[in-house]
């Protein structure tokens, strides 16, 4: 387990303003991890992926049988930043039954034609189950408030400061909402740097087995890198709150976003104090007595 030391810096204070400078996304770069050095990072890293993998399939199960919570992990970054692979390694111990992970694209005319949160409420996780929100309604107040074009029919077409704002609310709210209702929502911003990003777009150029991943739309996002940190700074400043704040994973290294991210989700729930449900006295008799039953069916008996 990581630390809640470490943990604790990459949360978002509830009403704070962000200035994405304050948050490595190289975790190398930190005191700490100048301290600790690459090699150890990277084996530690690993440990504890490895471990918060198993444990996240035992408390998955338990959340299931508990039926009494969902979790809602939302997920968000920059292109290229790693939230596929972070899905692929951080999940890939769970019960693919007890987990479900919507990937949000453009919205269809029809998404477009309802309030912007009907279709993320459409795909939310029911109980006993952890939903995966690749991309999420915060690209209502990221990509659409760097391109207002795209907002679709009814909005306005140059948004002032008060629309952003009530969306703002309307996420706060919802998500008040969710969580009162038995929502455990864990949200993560995987911050990586304009220079890695370059890099990985560079890899997806050259590899011919990442070509498929590039998107001539990626460079020409790119240029707009200025706008979404600064979309991201005021989404993240006006939506971290108690019950669901933002963390903020430096994803300059893949092993280490995925370690965080591991980790934090397992104790997340963990966190719950979920228990097994009870059986009462009464089922206790019936268990016992089909057991009996049981052990006294003769062997080969294929009769009913
Ligand atoms: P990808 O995740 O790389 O497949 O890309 C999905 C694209 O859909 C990204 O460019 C997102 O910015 C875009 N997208 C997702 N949600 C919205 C939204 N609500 N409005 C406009 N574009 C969106
Ligand atoms: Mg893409």
């Amino acid at each position: 387990m990581i630390k809640s030391k470490y943990l604790k810096k990459l949360i978002v204070e509830p009403d704070s303003e962000v200035n994405l400078k304050d948050f490595p996304s190289d975790w190398l770069d930190t005191p700490e991890g100048k301290e600790i050095g690459k090699e150890l990072i990277k084996e530690r890293a690993a440990e504890i992926l490895e471990e918060s993998r198993i444990q996240l399939a035992q408390a998955q199960e338990l959340l299931y049988a508990s039926d009494t919570h969902s979790v809602l992990i939302v997920l968000q970054a920059m292109d290229a930043a790693g939230k596929d692979g972070t899905i692929r390694h951080v999940m890939a111990g769970v019960n693919p039954q007890g987990c479900q992970v919507f990937s949000f694209k453009k919205p269809s005319a029809e998404e477009l034609d309802h309030n912007f949160l009907w279709r993320y409420m459409k795909s939310l996780p029911e109980r006993g189950r952890i939903g995966i929100f690749n991309r999420s309604y915060y690209e209502d107040v990221l990509v659409v408030k760097v391109h207002p074009e795209w907002l679709g029919p009814g909005a306005p077409a140059d948004p002032d400061s008060k629309f952003w704002q009530q969306r703002y609310e309307d996420i706060n709210n919802f998500e008040k909402h969710l969580s009162r209702n038995g929502t455990l929502i864990l949200k993560f911003f995987l911050h990586v740097s304009k220079d890695e990003q370059k890099r990985r777009f560079l890899e997806r150029l050259t590899n011919p087995e990442k070509h498929w991943k590039f998107s001539d739309a990626d460079l020409e996002e790119r240029e707009h890198w200025k706008s979404y940190r600064k979309a991201f700074e005021d989404a993240l400043a006006a939506t971290s709150t108690k019950r669901a704040p933002w963390h903020v994973v430096p994803a300059d290294r893949k092993y280490v976003a995925r370690a965080i991210v591991a980790d934090i989700i397992t104790t997340s729930i963990q966190g719950l104090g979920l228990k097994y449900p009870e059986v009462s006295a009464e089922k206790l008799v019936k268990l016992n007595e089909a057991r009996v039953k049981l052990e006294g069916h003769a062997a080969d008996d294929d009769s009913p």
